[in-house]
């Protein structure tokens, strides 16, 4: 009742604000639910070596299956997780069940998201080993995603997670590279395995020459520190043609292939049991 009478005076000065929090609240309070009832579930999107025919991973990217709404994509949860603080125990929930499902995907790389807000949690790196434990997945096959904004500012505690994740074994992928505040120096000091090129300068390939310089000098900079790059968001094959010409070793989008559910899973195994061609060296 006071709630009511609240809301409502409130509204009287304020009404987009006001709807605003409101919709948060309710989101916020619909998501835990959703947690609890088993309404998430994992997609996977394959990734390809750049010839477009093996597979070398999958990613895991969540999905909510709303009773109502239908499948809800993860930009418009995500931030509404990350404000609450509910997005860690989402993504470690991802996580037990991308490493539950993916088990018996031969040697296939598994890639995981995780958000900024995680690396507040100081044992994330001990919880992060217990899950893999208890599923028994091995952290080898494991690639964390972070992305650039994480390293932005100088975290040691994120420093000290990444260190810990690496010593266990699993791989780090710097995501949406080129997005945010890009340093190179984070590469060198995080010693990140793979960069993934942010699908905003995939897809201004063939529009932009700015956009490919930056791909070409990207995809040189990995190779000179023998490290990945994927390119994110492929939809064309002028874009594909591209980056296999300027020697982008990974590819992953619509072009190749969408995220699907785990029941759709089976028929890119297939491709992941191809042989990957090795990049060539250029420097
Ligand atoms: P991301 O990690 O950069 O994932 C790539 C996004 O691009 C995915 O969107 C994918 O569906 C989409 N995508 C793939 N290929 C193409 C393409 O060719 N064209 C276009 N236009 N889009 C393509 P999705 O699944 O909606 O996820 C959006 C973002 O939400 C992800 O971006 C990631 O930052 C976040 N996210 C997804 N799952 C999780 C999760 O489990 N935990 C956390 N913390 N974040 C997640
Ligand atoms: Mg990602
Ligand atoms: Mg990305
Ligand atoms: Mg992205």
């Amino acid at each position: 009742r006071a709630k009511a009478d609240g809301r409502n005076s409130v509204r009287l000065f304020a009404p987009s604000m006001e709807r605003d929090v409101l919709h948060r609240r309710e989101l916020e309070r619909e998501l835990r639910r959703a947690l609890d009832e088993g309404e998430l579930t994992v997609f996977y999107q394959p990734q390809f070596a750049a010839s477009g025919e093996a597979v070398v991973g999958f990613e895991a990217l969540v999905r909510w299956n709303h009773p109502t709404m239908g499948l809800i994509s993860p930009g418009e949860f995500i931030p509404i997780a990350e404000q609450t603080g509910l997005v860690t125990e989402l993504d470690m929930w991802v996580l037990r069940q991308a490493c539950a499902q993916a088990k018996g995907w031969g040697n296939t790389k598994i890639a995981v998201n995780l958000s900024p807000v995680d690396f507040r949690m100081r044992d994330l790196a001990v919880q992060i080993g217990r899950i893999l434990e208890e599923e028994g997945f091995p952290p080898e096959r494991l690639e964390i995603e972070i992305t650039e904004n994480l390293l932005f500012g100088n975290h040691q505690e994120a420093f000290a997670s990444l260190a810990s994740l690496r010593a266990m074994g699993m791989r780090i992928a710097l995501d949406d590279f080129g997005s945010g505040y890009s340093s190179l120096g984070y590469i060198r000091r995080f010693r990140v395995d793979t960069i993934k090129i942010d699908r905003s300068f995939t897809q201004n390939i063939g529009r932009s020459d700015d956009a490919a310089a930056i791909i070409d000098c990207v995809v040189r900079l990995a190779r000179a520190l023998a490290i990945n790059v994927t390119a994110e968001g492929v939809e064309t094959r002028e874009q594909l043609r591209y980056l296999q010409s300027v020697g982008c070793n990974h590819v992953q989008g619509f072009l190749l292939a969408s995220p699907v559910p785990l029941s759709s899973v089976d028929r890119y195994l297939e491709l992941a049991r191809r042989p990957v061609e090795p990049t060539p060296q250029r420097l």
